[in-house]
């Protein structure tokens, strides 16, 4: 036992590696990659501890490789997911009881793993089953989840000591019990470390978890289940589910356990299962936490002020990195007629030097998106823009799926601001351009705010510091993460808390405090040092 107040190391974020040639790091993610590549695993269910396979399976393929097999991941039946939420009940009765320096232990440990021999693994399996290209892979998988673990401890224990005050001959406490049941986790196939933290912030505050990742991000699940079980997390405290999402979610929401929800992904499925939690509301012990980061459809407003070089580089990094399919990409770009031809020749310039192709080729900025669904709706929505007349492909266009999912850097121009692209979440390399009059700045503020039914991010650029503070207060709900002068992408954990509200979600800013507080349940104690024996006062004397 230990009665002491422990101080958690100060977190720092974690620096990003080069890659450039002849690194070891270069050398090691190659060689990670490498041997994923020549070799096939299968990726079973981790309930309780134990790996659980099932006779039902399905296969992973490379995105930019779909012919060449990765291996199978079991799936999951009802009865698994059955005994998913009894092992997180049954882990729970000690997980929340040992002390917090014990459960912070284990994921600074995790981090340290992921920062020292887990950092070339995690970013292959990254790249080869989601993608990304290396550096997508080391800001996301490497960096960016060992931000989430390091800070996350600093919060919880700003969390716990945040205390009420006490008057004479009274001591009030507040205890942060974590939620009375059992967290059910639903993660995207975009980042590794959004799956890793979405189960990780929750479990930090003594709470256990049923994980259901997507199918689309299995291979980089299994390296988190490795670090989080090399890191000592006790058996059941995460159990890892793969399967039928809708069969799964359907399972998980019978339960009277079921306490929260700890999802990212797109909108419709949360409002989905949102409307499947009222209707069960009756079966619960207890109101269940709803949180979920769901879509967007981020903006660069640009003024006549603005540099039109900077312009172009934020608009290329804001909607190509990572193929587009980041939830805070750039997808809709407002352009003063005085300066747009400017801005769209350098970004032409820009996107003319983008390759495509493999991620094990270092020198592609752009890989292949993420399947066949997705490959399909791009392509579509570059089809329809082949044949309406409010809109012309100034750049890309084109498409292969004969070996990846390869869809072209696309640039539309559009007379129309409420055209299909600038108001639907397209997830891919299509990024949409409104050209508007230079003097209908404010009109088109407007236009900003009411086009879409997301507010995730959202970017100003301008010179004219009037002209900045004016623009954010006409946008101001229209987005939970504003950029001035940058693209609306790339937050970094503990520096900038990322959520969205409107359509984008339920802003608990993954990556703080106050996502933390979620995970919690205060009980206030008052403790009277000195009770009363008689209940009369003093008034009452004649
Ligand atoms: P998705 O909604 O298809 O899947 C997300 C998760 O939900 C997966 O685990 C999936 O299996 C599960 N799911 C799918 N259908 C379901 C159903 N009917 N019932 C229950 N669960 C179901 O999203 P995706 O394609 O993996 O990720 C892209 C989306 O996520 C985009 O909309 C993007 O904007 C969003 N996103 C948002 C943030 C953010 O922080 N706001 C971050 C990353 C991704």
């Amino acid at each position: 036992m230990s009665n002491s107040f422990l101080k958690s190391p100060l977190p720092i974020n974690e620096p990003v590696k080069s890659y450039g040639p002849n690194t070891p790091e270069r050398a090691a993610v190659t060689a990670a990659y490498d041997a994923f590549f020549s070799k096939k695993i299968h990726i079973p269910m981790k309930i309780g501890g134990e790996e659980v396979s099932s006779t039902e399976a399905n296969t992973m393929h490379p995105p930019h490789d779909h012919k060449h097999s990765m291996g199978t991941y079991s799936l999951a039946s009802e009865a698994h997911v059955e005994q998913a939420i009894a092992a997180a009940i049954e882990a729970r009765k000690t997980w929340a009881l040992i002390p917090f320096a014990a459960r912070a232990a284990v994921f600074l440990k995790a981090a340290d793993l992921i920062a020292g021999p887990y950092r070339a693994i995690i970013n292959a399996a990254t790249m080869m089953a989601q993608s990304k290209t290396v550096h997508q892979a080391e800001i996301d998988a490497s960096c960016e989840f060992i931000d989430f673990l390091r800070f996350n401890v600093r919060f919880a224990e700003e969390i716990y000591q945040d205390q009420p005050t006490s008057s004479g001959g009274v001591w009030n406490h507040v205890h942060y019990r974590p939620l009375e049941g059992f967290i059910y986790a639903v993660s995207p196939f975009n980042f590794t470390a959004i799956a890793g933290n979405l189960s990780a912030a929750p479990a930090l505050m003594g709470n256990t978890i049923v994980w259901k990742p997507s199918d689309h991000q299995m291979f980089s699940a299994k390296i988190i289940m490795d670090v989080f079980e090399e890191a000592g997390l006790p058996k059941g405290v995460i159990n890892m589910i793969n399967g039928d999402p809708e069969m799964v979610t359907n399972t998980v929401l019978k339960s009277p356990d079921f306490a929260g929800i700890h999802f990212t992904g797109s909108t419709h499925v949360f409002k989905n299962i949102w409307h499947k939690i009222g209707s069960n509301i009756h079966r619960y012990k207890t109101y269940p936490r709803i949180v979920g980061e769901t879509g967007g459809k981020d903006y660069i407003a640009v003024h006549n002020s603005a540099n039109a070089e900077e312009v172009a580089t934020a608009v290329v990094r804001g909607a190509f990195e990572y193929q587009g399919q980041k939830c805070s990409a750039a997808s809709r770009i407002y352009l003063p007629k005085s300066t747009s031809k400017a801005i769209l020749d350098k970004v032409a310039a820009d996107v003319k030097t983008i390759t495509l192709g493999s991620p094990r080729e270092l020198k592609n900025f752009m890989t292949a998106v993420i399947n066949k669904g997705s490959f399909d709706r791009l392509a579509s929505a570059i089809d329809q823009a082949k044949k309406d007349s409010d809109v012309e492909i100034l750049l890309g266009g084109t498409y292969d799926n004969s070996k990846g999912y390869f869809i072209d850097p696309t640039v539309l121009v559009t007379t129309n601001p409420t055209y299909d692209t600038m108001e639907r979440e397209l997830f891919g390399p299509i990024v949409t351009i409104y050209v508007y009059e230079d003097d209908q700045w404010e009109e088109t503020l407007k236009l900003v705010d009411s086009t879409s039914e997301y507010a995730l991010t959202g970017a100003v650029m301008a010179k004219d510091r009037l002209v900045i503070e004016k623009a954010r207060l006409a946008l101001e709900n229209s987005a939970g993460n504003f950029y001035i002068n940058d693209k609306p992408s790339g937050a970094v954990v503990g520096q900038q808390p990322f959520g969205g509200a409107r359509a984008s979600g339920t802003n608990d800013k993954a990556g703080s405090r106050q996502n933390l507080l979620r995970w919690v349940s205060p009980q206030l104690v008052k403790e009277t040092l000195n009770p009363p024996t008689d209940y009369r006062y003093p008034y009452m004397d004649a």
